[in-house]
């Protein structure tokens, strides 16, 4: 578990927890075999009307060890088509990130809140990421990661529980009971938008910060304690 020992500007979410993808402290020990079933009865799933028109559910792809794991929105045709998430033009995008920050797929997860695709991209229904994200509940606990990154409105505002816009919300961190949080614009987003790029990139180095901070605070197993209560959650992002 990060303690963040020195991440500055972490806004703390108490008020506003990420109750849909916290767990207990039995969950965090869910062996990768509790995804692999849930991951096989997802394979099957028609629990929504999404599961007519999916070529096939994608579940999520990575390391079940991650200590990051990003959060999208929803398959989109070339994921839907090639069962992985984020390998089409966004995930191009996405892979600029994790290199900047020197990480690779196979150090990170990556999944989405509702895994068939909508049907020509639109956005996912309230009603789909409400019954579709009882697997993220079970996913994510599974891997017992320390950071989410949030990909976009859609995850965003699941995960958070928040309605800012994600202008407001991109590039700050926010700590819930179990997890730090980062929402990011989705990718796709910063190829429509070329504004949004360099922000989206800017995150880079923050990731890298944080996954330097945890790795110690795990060669310091035992001696780490909770110095977020240092960081004040009025404090604002440059
Ligand atoms: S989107 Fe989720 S809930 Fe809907 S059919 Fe696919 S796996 Fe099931």
């Amino acid at each position: 578990m990060c303690s963040a020992q020195s991440a500055e500007n972490v806004h703390s979410c108490q008020n506003t927890p990420a109750p849909d993808v916290s767990c207990s402290g039995s969950d965090k020990a869910l062996p990768t075999r509790i995804q692999d079933k849930f991951a096989q009865l997802a394979s099957k799933c028609r629990k929504c009307e999404l599961h007519k028109t999916r070529t096939q559910v994608v579940w999520g792809s990575g390391s079940d060890a991650a200590r990051i794991v990003f959060i999208g929105e929803a398959p989109g045709r070339t994921e839907d088509e090639g069962g992985q998430p984020f390998i089409g033009a966004a995930g191009k995008v996405l892979d600029e990130l994790l290199a900047a920050a020197d990480l690779k797929r196979d150090d990170i997860y990556i999944t989405n809140v509702v895994k068939c695709r909508p049907p020509k991209n639109r956005n996912p229904m309230p009603a789909e990421i409400d019954v579709c994200s009882k697997y993220l509940k079970t996913q994510i606990p599974a891997i017992g990661p320390s950071v989410i990154v949030t990909l976009g409105t859609f995850a965003t505002r699941y995960v958070l529980q928040r309605k800012d816009s994600m202008a407001a919300l991109q590039g700050r961190l926010y700590q819930s009971k179990d997890y730090l949080i980062l929402p990011l614009y989705h990718p796709a987003a910063t190829i429509y938008d070329r504004t949004k790029r360099e922000p989206f990139l800017a995150a880079a180095p923050l990731l890298k910060k944080l996954l330097a901070e945890e790795s110690a605070d795990d060669s310091a197993e035992g001696t780490a304690s909770n110095h977020l209560s240092n960081h004040s959650p009025s404090q604002e992002n440059t």
